[in-house]
């Protein structure tokens, strides 16, 4: 257990995830066998090995944890951070297990995590560090499209994913599917279109579809829609900046931005992509010209709002400032950033949490379709694209014959348009995020479970069941 979680947690973080687990199991009625099965972790790789930096020898620590083996290929970020430790790699492989159930993304849970600063070790260290952890992977065959798939998470990005890819194809040169063992590449080398922002727009996805809920917004005293509605992001990386610029386009009110270094706050709004060029440019949230400094960055958690996204790292909210959370929702756009005993005061307090497991699996989902793309070889859209544009041109002729009315060359552009790679992935992914809440809180009625928390681990759960019955694993 950290020193962090001591103070605010009676929990490791994985038991955090075992409390969830069995709080959902109350509604499951299987042989406890089965469930011991699905909790625990099935493979956990953990290794050392050298690097030099300068003129010295860097022994590095790292991991790769498969979680669970009941879909093939396993899938989760990897993460590089000063805290990454056994405990929070293998609590984040459980979490993408019951991620992809939740979201029906094929695949079992899996995490990878390089205890290294990112911000201090120089970007050619960075890179020999990445590809020498992924030829430790490939000689322990913990790595392939058709194995364990990685993919961006904290501390790392395209780049990094690229590196992964090149140095896996290097070792197996003339795998027709090498592009596929691994996601969130450059588009240039194989991404697909939507990847870098998905997580981002996934959450924007689910936390508007709350606030579409009348007897939800009801509940937390909110008008319906997300116009107008104040919101706190914590962490302006991957996710939180991309959530933040969607929720901003849809006319909801960013009042505070909270980074390491401090946090900016304006009651009025602060224009997000402003923000983002003054960090750009002065390495910084901090004495932005439109916003009050705030220098207790966790302070910002507590400021006054409607909605509150957590997007930097876990146990953020705990035992010690939950009570002083004011937000009537809080959308986990970060893997677990409430501890459990924060979880019952803000339940108690009639918070709505919008859980991780569902509201940030935007990214695997977006991820898995990279995964088609790689293995199909072929460009989303590039079969269909002008063959729908030249039905519909002939469509609106027949229309216009018809009515005897002409359509402008403005209108018939739009309206005749056929869909590009990033329509199709941000549809998917709309879709997806759309029907998850909509499982998870049609479960939770119609079980009368207590949160949507519990209503989402009940519901991977007894896909899982499903996948180990059909299995024939548990006869
Ligand atoms: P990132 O590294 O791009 O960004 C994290 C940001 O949080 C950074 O800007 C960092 O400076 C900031 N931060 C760190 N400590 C902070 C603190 N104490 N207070 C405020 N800000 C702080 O990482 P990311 O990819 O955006 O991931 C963020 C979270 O989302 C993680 O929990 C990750 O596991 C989760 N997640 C990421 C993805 C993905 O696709 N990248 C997918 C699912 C879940």
């Amino acid at each position: 257990m950290s020193k962090n979680q001591n103070k605010t947690s009676a929990y490791s973080f994985f038991n955090c995830i075992e409390k969830n687990f069995d709080k959902a199991a109350r509604f499951i009625s299987i042989e406890q066998g089965l469930l011991d099965q699905i909790k625990a972790c099935n493979a956990v790789y953990r290794m050392h090995f050298p690097v030099k930096i300068g003129k010295e020898i860097k022994v590095i620590e790292a991991y790769r944890v498969q979680h669970s083996h009941h879909k093939l290929p396993c899938k989760g970020g990897i993460r590089y951070s000063m805290k990454v430790n056994q405990d929070e790699v293998m609590t984040l492989a459980a979490l993408m297990t019951y991620k992809c159930a939740i979201v029906d993304v094929p695949f079992g849970g899996a995490k990878g995590g390089i205890k290294i600063d990112p911000q201090t070790v120089s970007i050619e260290n960075i890179e020999k560090i990445t590809r020498r952890y992924t030829s430790e992977l490939i000689k322990k065959n913990f790595i392939g499209p058709g194995i364990d798939v990685p993919a961006p998470d904290y501390g790392t990005g395209e780049r990094e994913m690229s590196w992964i890819f090149d140095t896996f194809l290097s070792l197996r040169s003339g795998d027709v599917d090498a592009l596929a063992c691994v996601t969130g590449k450059p588009v240039s080398q194989g991404g697909v279109r939507g990847r870098k922002e998905a997580t981002g727009l996934g959450v924007f996805y689910g936390i508007r579809e709350l606030c579409l809920v009348k007897e939800d917004m009801d509940y937390v005293g909110l008008d319906v829609g997300l116009v107008g509605k104040k919101i706190i992001i914590q962490g302006l990386g991957n996710v939180g900046y991309h959530a933040a610029t969607f929720f901003h386009e849809a006319g909801a009110i960013i009042i505070a931005l909270a980074e390491r270094e401090g946090a900016i706050y304006n009651e009025k709004g602060l224009n997000v992509s402003k923000v983002f060029l003054h960090l750009k440019n002065t390495g910084s949230i901090l004495n932005f010209p439109e916003a009050k400094n705030m220098e207790n960055t966790e302070k910002a958690l507590e400021l006054e709002c409607d909605i509150l996204i957590p997007a930097a790292l876990e146990n953020v909210i705990h035992k010690n400032n939950a009570n002083r959370i004011k937000a009537k929702i809080i959308g986990e756009a970060a893997n677990g950033p409430i501890t459990p005993e924060a979880d019952e005061i803000l339940e108690k307090k009639g918070v709505i949490i919008v859980p991780d497991i569902y509201l940030n699996a935007g990214g695997v989902t977006v991820s898995y379709f990279e995964w088609i793309k790689n293995l199909s070889h072929v460009r989303y859209g590039r079969m269909e694209k002008k063959f729908s544009e030249n039905m519909n041109a002939e469509l609106l002729q027949v229309i216009e014959t018809i009515c005897k009315k002409k359509i402008s060359v403005e209108e018939k552009k739009i309206i005749s348009r056929g869909p590009r790679e990033i329509d199709l992935v941000r549809s998917g992914l709309e879709d997806t995020m759309i029907n998850g809440f909509h499982k998870i809180r049609d479960l939770k009625k119609s079980s009368k479970i207590e949160n949507m928390r519990t209503a989402a681990f009940v519901l991977a759960i007894n896909k899982i069941i499903d996948s180990y019955e059909k299995l024939g694993i548990f006869p």
